[in-house]
């Protein structure tokens, strides 16, 4: 047992799993022992290449399912492999709240029961200009939330150009009919007019809402009504207008180059009575769902018995805050939001990464290997700026005797997982949303897949 012995994790290992992970050995063993295999090979009986087996098993057992994977697709904002990184600061205001206990809903002045949103209350309003606001779990719940305290039971009037499918289920007819609220279409895909507004609005109209085409684009022959005009309709019939912004960002990124998104402050200004978005996409902060407008209306939704069971966690809650805070200053909320980071960087530095890697990998000397720096396209992912190409850099990779695919899949498998995006029949990596970190990693997973490759 002197394997199992020399390592200090295993000291730490229950022996439950221990003696789990031994009987199930043993048993696939035994298993291909009794059923003749014909793959089955007799070394695999020796007493150390059994100890070996036992072991993997259990480091596979006893390693975490949720896992740091290196993300090579240049994707920043990648909802499968958890949207937007948080600043150091966020981090930091996470571990804090989840080590002490806080004033989470504790007043401090009066020493009763104070307000969960109290923390991010006061920036929230400083940085959207808006009356109030709150944050819940996420910005599906934020739209729940809000038709169901605006319109539970009358009509809703949407444009038919803006009724998005997100992904993930998330599609604007099918929350309308959770909330209890009618959906009254108007106008066609491709153009909607303010008559068509005017036209639907009747006694059972509770609110006239807009939804951002986040992840599409219709061109060509178009017509919508901007949120100006529609807030100006509202006022007219005295009813509330409401806009889910989707990403939601307070930095309006057409000065860096790139296609123009309405920020949450404009928003605000064009007259929105409430406007909700994620904290998690272009915000750059943690899963979250933030909605901010008149006083009156905020007030009536944390009213709402919803609201208690959207409510956002004190870990969110700290890492919000923080990251609202950084956008007091918007270069500082540049630098130090990954997401904006990242979103931002300039193509030498991608390129200056991408160079690193290439001489690291190129240590490996093998004549199976070749790999190519190139130009590439990212995209911002997360259902935001669906058009909006990034210039970027990254490498190809080709080993001799192996497929896109079956390089995908072993970079894939490695631990820490590489995953990166096959075009044009090559495995590739774009070094946007590579960090330096990264960088040995990659060249671990390259030599790995170099001795490991079929014969
Ligand atoms: C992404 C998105 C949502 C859902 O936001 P989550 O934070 O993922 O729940 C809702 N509406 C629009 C327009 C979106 O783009």
């Amino acid at each position: 047992m002197a394997l199992l012995a020399e390592s200090d994790r295993l000291a730490q290992t229950p022996r439950s799993l221990i003696a789990k992970c031994c009987r199930s050995v043993i048993e696939d063993i035994r298993r291909s022992l009794l059923n003749d295999d014909s793959n089955f090979d007799s070394d695999a009986l020796r007493e150390e290449a059994i100890l070996e087996r036992i072991h993997d098993a259990i480091h596979d057992a006893s390693r975490p399912n949720l896992r740091s994977v290196v993300n090579g697709t240049g994707i920043v904002v990648h909802t499968n492999l958890g949207r937007s990184l948080l600043s150091e600061d966020a981090i930091a205001a996470v571990s804090q709240a989840s080590r002490r206990y806080s004033n989470l809903e504790f007043n401090l002045e009066t020493g009763r029961r104070g307000i969960r949103y109290a923390a991010i209350e006061a920036v929230l309003r400083e940085i959207s200009g808006a009356e109030a606001g709150m944050a819940v779990n996420n910005n599906a719940a934020a739209v729940l939330l809000c038709l169901d305290t605006l319109a539970k039971g009358r009509e809703v009037v949407v444009s038919r150009g803006e009724l998005v499918e997100i992904g993930g289920s998330f599609r604007i007819p099918d929350v309308m009919a959770k909330s209890g609220a009618a959906l009254k279409e108007v106008g066609t895909t491709n153009r909607t007019h303010p008559r068509d507004y005017e036209n639907a609005i009747g006694p059972d109209t509770g609110l006239l809402m807009k939804v951002h085409s986040s992840n599409f684009s219709v061109v060509g022959f178009t017509a919508s009504v901007s949120l100006k005009a529609l807030a100006e309709i509202a006022r007219k019939h005295r009813l509330p207008v409401m806009e889910d912004l989707g990403s939601g960002s307070f930095i309006d990124l057409s000065d860096y180059g790139m296609i123009k998104e309405p920020t949450v402050q404009e928003s605000v200004a064009a007259g929105a009575d409430v406007v909700t978005f994620s904290g998690d996409k272009l915000l750059g902060g943690p899963q979250a769902g933030l909605i901010v407008g008149k006083k009156a209306i905020i007030a009536e939704i944390q009213k709402n018995p919803l609201t208690r069971a959207f409510r956002i966690d004190k870990m969110t809650l700290a890492a919000l805050e923080q990251t609202l805070r950084e956008y007091r200053d918007p270069r500082q909320a540049l630098t130090r939001i990954p997401t904006l980071r990242m979103l931002t960087c300039p193509v030498s530095e991608i390129d200056a990464k991408a160079a690193d890697c290439l001489r690291a990998i190129r240590n490996i000397a093998s004549s199976s290997l070749d790999i190519q720096k190139i130009d590439l396209i990212s995209r911002i992912g997360g259902g935001a700026l669906p058009l909006q190409e990034l210039q970027s850099k990254g490498l190809t990779f080709r080993i001799a005797g192996m497929s896109a695919n079956a390089i995908e899949r072993a970079m894939r498998r490695f631990s820490p997982p590489v995953i990166g995006r096959i075009e044009k029949d090559l495995f590739i990596l774009d070094f946007r949303t590579i960090h330096t970190d990264d960088i040995p990693v990659i060249g671990k997973a390259v030599a790995h897949i170099l001795e490991n490759r079929p014969s």
